[in-house]
Protein backbone atom coordinates (compact mmCIF):
# COMPACT_ATOMS: atom_id res chain seq x y z
CA UNK A 1 0.00 0.00 0.00
CA UNK A 2 1.59 3.43 -0.86
CA UNK A 3 0.74 6.22 1.85
CA UNK A 4 0.47 9.86 0.53
CA UNK A 5 -1.26 12.95 1.26
CA UNK A 6 -0.39 16.06 2.39
CA UNK A 7 2.04 17.52 5.19
CA UNK A 8 2.53 20.81 6.79
CA UNK A 9 6.42 21.74 7.13
CA UNK A 10 7.62 24.60 9.38
CA UNK A 11 9.98 26.64 8.96
CA UNK A 12 11.60 29.35 11.43
CA UNK A 13 11.99 32.32 9.57
CA UNK A 14 12.93 34.90 12.26
CA UNK A 15 12.73 35.70 16.05
CA UNK A 16 12.56 38.52 18.14
CA UNK A 17 10.79 40.50 20.52
CA UNK A 18 6.53 41.51 20.15
CA UNK A 19 4.33 42.50 22.88
CA UNK A 20 1.95 39.20 23.17
CA UNK A 21 -1.94 40.29 23.52
CA UNK A 22 -2.57 36.55 25.06
CA UNK A 23 0.37 37.01 27.63
CA UNK A 24 -0.14 40.72 27.96
CA UNK A 25 3.81 41.27 28.28
CA UNK A 26 7.16 41.53 25.93
CA UNK A 27 7.97 38.12 24.79
CA UNK A 28 10.19 36.32 22.40
CA UNK A 29 8.48 35.45 19.19
CA UNK A 30 9.55 33.23 16.57
CA UNK A 31 8.45 33.92 13.04
CA UNK A 32 7.10 30.77 10.80
CA UNK A 33 6.48 29.91 7.46
CA UNK A 34 4.34 26.98 6.67
CA UNK A 35 4.35 25.05 4.00
CA UNK A 36 2.42 22.10 2.21
CA UNK A 37 3.95 19.49 0.43
CA UNK A 38 2.96 16.45 -1.01
CA UNK A 39 4.19 13.65 0.93
CA UNK A 40 5.02 10.26 0.23
CA UNK A 41 5.02 7.89 3.30
CA UNK A 42 4.92 10.97 5.57
CA UNK A 43 8.14 12.54 3.33
CA UNK A 44 7.07 15.66 2.28
CA UNK A 45 8.92 15.29 -1.02
CA UNK A 46 6.94 18.28 -3.49
CA UNK A 47 6.20 21.96 -2.25
CA UNK A 48 2.72 22.38 -3.06
CA UNK A 49 1.84 26.06 -2.22
CA UNK A 50 2.51 28.39 0.60
CA UNK A 51 0.53 28.41 3.60
CA UNK A 52 2.06 31.77 4.34
CA UNK A 53 3.72 33.23 7.87
CA UNK A 54 2.42 33.56 10.89
CA UNK A 55 4.32 34.73 14.76
CA UNK A 56 3.66 32.49 17.44
CA UNK A 57 4.83 32.99 21.01
CA UNK A 58 7.36 30.84 22.48
CA UNK A 59 6.22 31.35 26.07
CA UNK A 60 2.15 30.44 25.68
CA UNK A 61 2.07 29.09 22.01
CA UNK A 62 -0.61 30.85 20.68
CA UNK A 63 0.34 31.91 16.92
CA UNK A 64 -1.08 35.22 15.52
CA UNK A 65 -1.04 36.76 11.87
CA UNK A 66 2.26 38.92 11.14
CA UNK A 67 0.28 42.01 11.65
CA UNK A 68 0.89 41.13 15.68
CA UNK A 69 4.33 42.37 15.34
CA UNK A 70 2.86 46.05 14.88
CA UNK A 71 1.22 46.12 17.59
CA UNK A 72 2.66 47.88 20.60
CA UNK A 73 2.30 47.00 24.09
CA UNK A 74 -0.37 49.94 25.96
CA UNK A 75 1.27 51.88 27.96
CA UNK A 76 -1.95 51.34 30.51
CA UNK A 77 -1.45 47.61 30.67
CA UNK A 78 1.84 47.95 32.43
CA UNK A 79 0.54 48.89 36.49
CA UNK A 80 1.88 51.95 38.01
CA UNK A 81 3.33 50.40 40.83
CA UNK A 82 5.16 47.57 38.50
CA UNK A 83 6.57 50.80 36.44
CA UNK A 84 7.40 52.68 39.47
CA UNK A 85 9.85 49.16 40.50
CA UNK A 86 11.54 48.75 37.63
CA UNK A 87 12.40 52.53 36.83
CA UNK A 88 13.75 52.05 40.83
CA UNK A 89 15.27 48.96 40.72
CA UNK A 90 17.45 49.79 37.37
CA UNK A 91 18.49 53.38 38.65
CA UNK A 92 19.57 51.30 42.35
CA UNK A 93 20.88 48.65 39.83
CA UNK A 94 23.31 51.22 38.39
CA UNK A 95 21.50 52.62 34.98
CA UNK A 96 22.12 56.03 33.94
CA UNK A 97 18.86 57.56 34.10
CA UNK A 98 19.37 58.80 30.21
CA UNK A 99 18.53 54.81 29.67
CA UNK A 100 15.98 54.60 31.98
CA UNK A 101 14.18 57.48 30.58
CA UNK A 102 14.89 56.76 26.87
CA UNK A 103 13.37 53.32 27.69
CA UNK A 104 10.26 54.38 29.14
CA UNK A 105 9.66 56.74 26.43
CA UNK A 106 9.94 54.15 23.94
CA UNK A 107 7.42 51.94 25.64
CA UNK A 108 5.12 54.82 24.82
CA UNK A 109 5.02 56.84 27.80
CA UNK A 110 5.66 60.89 27.74
CA UNK A 111 9.09 62.22 28.46
CA UNK A 112 7.92 64.22 31.13
CA UNK A 113 6.05 61.49 33.08
CA UNK A 114 8.92 59.59 32.73
CA UNK A 115 11.41 62.13 34.19
CA UNK A 116 8.77 62.57 37.04
CA UNK A 117 8.51 58.79 37.53
CA UNK A 118 12.45 58.87 37.61
CA UNK A 119 12.53 61.81 40.48
CA UNK A 120 9.32 59.70 42.59
CA UNK A 121 12.10 57.15 42.97
CA UNK A 122 15.79 58.81 43.17
CA UNK A 123 15.06 62.10 43.86
CA UNK A 124 16.41 65.43 42.59
CA UNK A 125 20.24 65.09 43.16
CA UNK A 126 22.01 63.30 40.90
CA UNK A 127 25.90 61.61 40.40
CA UNK A 128 27.14 63.13 36.90
CA UNK A 129 29.47 61.09 34.85
CA UNK A 130 31.83 64.03 33.30
CA UNK A 131 33.10 61.48 30.71
CA UNK A 132 29.86 60.15 29.35
CA UNK A 133 27.67 62.57 30.02
CA UNK A 134 25.16 60.25 32.04
CA UNK A 135 23.93 60.39 35.06
CA UNK A 136 22.72 58.35 38.27
CA UNK A 137 21.10 57.56 41.33
CA UNK A 138 23.37 59.12 44.19
CA UNK A 139 23.98 55.83 45.53
CA UNK A 140 26.04 54.70 42.48
CA UNK A 141 29.69 54.64 42.46
CA UNK A 142 30.78 53.51 39.25
CA UNK A 143 29.36 54.90 36.08
CA UNK A 144 28.31 51.92 33.62
CA UNK A 145 29.49 52.83 30.65
CA UNK A 146 33.12 53.89 31.07
CA UNK A 147 33.53 52.06 34.53
CA UNK A 148 34.85 55.13 36.03
CA UNK A 149 34.05 56.25 40.04
CA UNK A 150 31.65 59.04 40.45
CA UNK A 151 31.98 61.92 41.90
CA UNK A 152 30.96 62.60 45.43
CA UNK A 153 29.08 65.38 44.50
CA UNK A 154 26.72 66.85 41.16
ZN1 LIG B 1 2.21 34.71 24.70
ZN1 LIG C 1 31.07 57.29 32.26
Amino acid sequence: MIIFGTRNKLKTVGTGQFYCPRCQAQRTYERKTAKRYFALYFVPLIPMGDLGEFVECTTCHMTYNVDVLKTKAPVQQVGAVELLNSVKSRLVGGDPVEYVVRDLTAAGIERDMALSLVQSTIGDKRKLCATCNLSYATDITRCQECQLPLPESA
